[in-house]
């Protein structure tokens, strides 16, 4: 298929807004990464998606909502604990995963009962759901296992020729995608970790947000030879491999794996952030991972970043994209 282009002018987003009400897909921007939207009331839309990206159609979707009031369409039990939540970080990078209304249908959920939702605070992404007049359905835009998008650039790489349209607006702000946090259980437990940490949760609701410890650590029935490669998200082409350490060590012991590769005629990137700037880490991550990729990176060498605040989000991408291939110095 022709995929359209589309800039970030109202009349630009009034078209890409008939297309979401036609039932097409359209890559738009958020502060997070790029999503790649559909009517998210509308299953026929939603099925494209897993389509697109060839995505596991079990894996479901966060549905993107531009008001506050939006969420009573998607789910019937607000709590005092969503409300504080929504009242503190909407809009902006926090999903909340709450129990779905009838009208969601299941395509959406990935068959479960609950729904993922979120209210973007990029006002491209907000003017493109009201505009389509319905909550827009949206993964990253990217190929399934691919590096989260954070540039329009990504979304055509990846996408071009198999969507409708992608808005090209700038590069995304926080650069991972938003913290998902489930709100059904008795106490609320991060499901995924993003800039909006557990101790901001926390502290908002006044008392403890559940997060599970081993969330960035292999599990035992991990085998990194397995066809599925289970647990590699956001893989670059590259081998990727982490070094984890004393920073002075990591730094050696990098320059020494760099120096015997590229004896061996392989193509070597180091990857190194500061501990002091995980939101820095966080903005240009995905981008270096696709950077690699083009430049023909044979092997990348990443150091572990302290994994606390912020860091601990960056980290857990920073595994999956080398499917847990650490070296311990
Ligand atoms: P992506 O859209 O690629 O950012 O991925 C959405 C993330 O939200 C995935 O990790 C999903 O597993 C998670 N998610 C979406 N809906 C739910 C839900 N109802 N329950 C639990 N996790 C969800
Ligand atoms: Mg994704």
């Amino acid at each position: 298929m022709e995929t359209r282009f589309f800039g970030t002018t109202e009349e630009d987003i009034q078209q890409a807004a008939e297309i979401i009400k036609e039932g097409g897909l359209v890559a738009f921007p958020t502060e997070t990464v790029y999503g790649l939207g559909a009517d998210a009331l509308n299953p026929e839309a939603v099925g494209k998606v897993y389509a697109a990206k060839g995505r596991p159609s079990d894996n479901p979707m966060i549905v993107h909502i531009s008001s506050k009031n939006d969420l009573s369409h998607l789910t019937f039990e607000i709590t005092d604990d969503i409300r504080k939540l929504m009242d503190a970080f909407w809009p902006g990078p926090l999903t909340m995963v709450v129990p779905a209304a009838p009208v969601v249908p299941r395509v959406t959920t990935g068959g479960l009962d609950t729904v993922a939702v979120r209210m973007p605070s990029d006002p491209v992404a907000a003017a493109l759901i009201t505009s389509s007049e319905t909550p827009i359905a949206a993964p990253s835009a990217n190929l399934s296992g691919r590096p989260s998008p954070t540039s329009a650039r990504h979304v055509i790489d990846d996408l071009d020729g198999r969507i409708d349209a992608i808005i090209q607006g700038g590069d995304c702000q926080v650069g991972i995608e938003s913290t998902v946090v489930d709100m059904t259980g008795a106490v609320p437990a991060v499901l995924r970790p993003g800039i909006i940490t557990a101790e901001r949760l926390s502290q908002a609701l006044g008392k403890t947000v559940e997060i599970d410890p081993a969330m960035n650590v292999k599990t035992a029935d991990f085998k990194p030879k397995s066809p599925g490669m289970k647990y590699k998200h956001y893989a670059p082409k590259a081998e990727m491999i982490i070094y984890k350490g004393d920073r002075e060590k990591v730094y050696l012991a990098m320059s020494e794996e760099k120096l015997r590769r590229t004896g061996y005629g392989q193509k070597v990137e180091i990857i190194m952030y500061d501990d002091s700037e995980p939101e820095k880490a966080a903005r240009e991550f995905f981008a270096k991972l696709r950077a690699c990729d083009k430049a023909g990176v044979d092997v990348i060498l990443a150091a572990a970043m302290r994994e606390d605040g912020v860091g601990f989000a960056v980290m857990n991408r920073m595994f999956k994209s080398a499917g847990y291939n650490i070296v311990e110095v």
